[in-house]
């Protein structure tokens, strides 16, 4: 199967529950962002500057528990922010499993590797002797963590921790191969980083996931390489869904960047183009999303917003209408359904309600639409099961050919040689949108003056746990 059973079960008891029950609205996955806080500034992130003056804000534990109780979507993706930065990320997981819920922790992968070892240091046993020995041996874990693991005191065994499980998924910020991705993240390493994190989770046993955002500068071969290798690493399953202008990130665009967000981010008929061979990738490599939704990219048909069904609640509140358009925030999700006057968004038959909504086709308000059959063609049903139950696709031969470590060719690490392609490239030409407006250096260093407060938020947040 394409996705594991008991999961594609129960969302299927969830639509249908309600359904016969005639909800004319209801979530199918909360958007949970206990904080903002992040440890990176990619590019095109509207997260961190939308939020930027309640950083340090985070939602307790209790009241994110709470929400998801609320909204009762069957699957709740923990994202922020950098969600493994929040001080009580492993009972939030726990908690959310307790409810019997499926959990994405959308990720960077930065502090992945110091969780799965949290993890084998409260388990450890002649079983995780043997995987450490393997991950020691592949460089995932150095000797000195592997020496910190055997000896795990009373406090390291007790520790509450992410453990392995079939419905919890690590979902991995990828958004290409090394070159692009540590450009849009805006820091060297990063990527070097998600492949030794998504290889140390696959061989302790966790589902991993990918999620990557399409923008205009993105090469569709490379996407298509990207997904072969990382089907070849054991990842199983993706997310792709494209980056187009919305307000937050556009402002920053202009701001910080000093770029025309046209150059940058997707037009509806750009991502179209982008998007042509999405229903070969969903053959080829375990996509996430329904068929239908790929047919929508794919521009063979029109969906309408659904973006009641992907709420997002975060320290403001229930976020309206969507992850990504702020007009208003909501103390419940009630409340936000009944008061939100729906029909002002999205794009029915080519025409935008709202112009802010004019090139969106992200998932948050397409995806649930292939799903619940919202403009429903004869056939979609059978489409969506025997995409669901047809059999995984397997790893990609030809992932392992795959040069994704493509960025260190004039050994001073590759954002350098970006800088200097860009300066030679650009002198007389507008600025690549990667480059900086001198804020910041181009080394991956963060001694620029927007991280610092940032970095000392961090290290506030981590100060009570040491
Ligand atoms: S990792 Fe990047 S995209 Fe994700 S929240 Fe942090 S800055 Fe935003
Ligand atoms: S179309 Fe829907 S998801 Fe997209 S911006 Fe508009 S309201 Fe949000």
């Amino acid at each position: 199967m394409r996705f594991p059973l008991a999961l594609t079960l129960k969302i299927a008891r969830h639509i249908i529950k309600h359904k016969a029950k005639r909800t004319p609205k209801f979530a199918m996955v909360l958007q949970l962002e206990p904080l903002h806080t992040c440890n990176l500034t990619c590019t095109g992130c509207g997260r961190i500057r939308e939020y930027s003056t309640s950083l340090k804000d985070m939602v307790p534990l209790e009241r994110c528990l709470a929400a998801a109780e609320e909204c009762d979507a069957p699957m709740v993706s923990i994202c922020g922010g950098e969600p493994l930065i929040y001080p009580k990320i492993e009972e939030l997981v726990a908690g959310l499993r307790e409810q019997g819920r499926i959990i994405y922790i959308c990720t960077n992968a930065m502090f992945m590797r110091k969780k799965m070892r949290d993890y084998m240091a409260s388990r450890y046993d002649a079983d995780m002797e043997a995987r450490l020995k393997e991950l020691v041996s592949q460089e995932l874990v150095t000797e000195k963590d592997a020496e910190v693991i055997r000896k795990a005191d009373a406090a390291a065994r007790e520790k509450v921790v992410i453990a392995p499980s079939r419905w919890m998924y690590w979902n991995v910020h990828v958004d290409g191969l090394e070159y692009t991705h540590d450009l849009i993240v805006e820091r060297e390493g990063v990527f070097k980083e998600c492949v030794a994190a998504m290889k140390m989770a696959k061989i302790l046993g966790y589902q991993v996931a990918t999620n990557t955002t399409v923008y205009k500068e993105t090469d569709v071969q490379e996407l298509e390489d990207m997904f072969k290798y990382l089907s070849w690493l054991g990842v199983d399953g993706h997310t792709i869904s494209p980056g187009y202008d919305y307000d937050a990130a556009k402002k920053d665009m202009v701001k910080r960047l000093g770029r025309d967000p046209q150059a940058f981010f997707l037009t509806r008929d750009v991502t179209r183009q982008k998007f042509k061979k999405i229903e070969d990738w969903g053959k080829m490599f375990t996509i996430f999303g329904t068929p239908v939704y790929q047919e929508f990219h794919a521009g063979k048909r029109e969906l309408t917003c659904t973006a009641w069904a992907i709420p997002t609640f975060n320290v403001r509140g229930w976020k309206a209408p969507c992850y990504l358009m702020t007009d208003g925030h909501y103390n419940g999700y009630q409340e936000m359904l009944t008061k939100v006057d729906w029909e002002k968004y999205g794009v029915v038959d080519g025409v935008a309600r709202d112009p802010r909504c004019e090139n969106c086709m992200v998932h948050c308000g397409y995806d649930p639409s292939g799903a619940l059959g919202t403009n429903y063609q004869s056939g979609d049903n059978w489409k969506n099961f025997k995409y669901n139950f047809a059999s995984k696709p397997k790893p990609h031969p030809a992932g392992q050919q795959v040069l994704a470590f493509n960025g260190q060719s004039i050994g001073k690490g590759h954002l350098a040689e970006a800088k200097a392609a860009v300066s030679k490239e650009f002198a007389s030409t507008p600025k690549s949108v990667f480059q900086r407006n001198g804020h910041h250096d181009h080394t991956g260093s963060d001694a620029g003056a927007d991280t610092a407060q940032r970095d000392a938020l961090i290290a506030k947040i981590n100060a009570p746990r040491s």
